[in-house]
């Protein structure tokens, strides 16, 4: 657990969150902000600042997998959705603990602003 990480608080159970899905290495959760109707966070419970400190791909794979069947259950798998991973400054990481996005519900539009 991080200092002043407010993912690791999370996870801790320190913060309130509404969790969607827990697993060994996993957790889902609403975002407090939505973009979207469905718009939830997968992360690990370990703490890991962005992608680029990720030794293990297969957490990455089990972080996509997890978002796959949340999309599943709320209902917007068959009309489709998007996963992003923001990483540091450029592309818009504002929290530093690594995160999926998970984002459905409505037409999302591309390109990204
Ligand atoms: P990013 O900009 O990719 O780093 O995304 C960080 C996301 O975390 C944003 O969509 C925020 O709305 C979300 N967020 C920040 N604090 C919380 C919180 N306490 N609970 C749920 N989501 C949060």
């Amino acid at each position: 657990m991080a200092a002043d990480c407010i993912f690791c608080k999370i996870v801790a159970g320190e913060i309130p969150a509404t969790l969607v899905r827990r697993t060994d290495r996993l957790v889902a959760f609403r975002d407090v902000s939505p973009q979207a109707p469905v718009h939830v966070l997968v992360i690990p419970t370990e703490h890991l600042a962005s992608l680029a400190e990720v030794r293990d791909g297969g957490l990455v794979g089990e972080m996509l997998m997890l978002a796959r069947d949340i999309a599943r259950d709320e209902k917007i798998a068959d009309d489709g959705y998007r996963v992003v991973l923001n990483t540091n400054k450029n592309g818009g990481q504002t929290v530093f603990h690594l995160h999926l996005h998970l984002l459905g519900g409505r037409r999302l539009t591309w390109p990204p602003g």
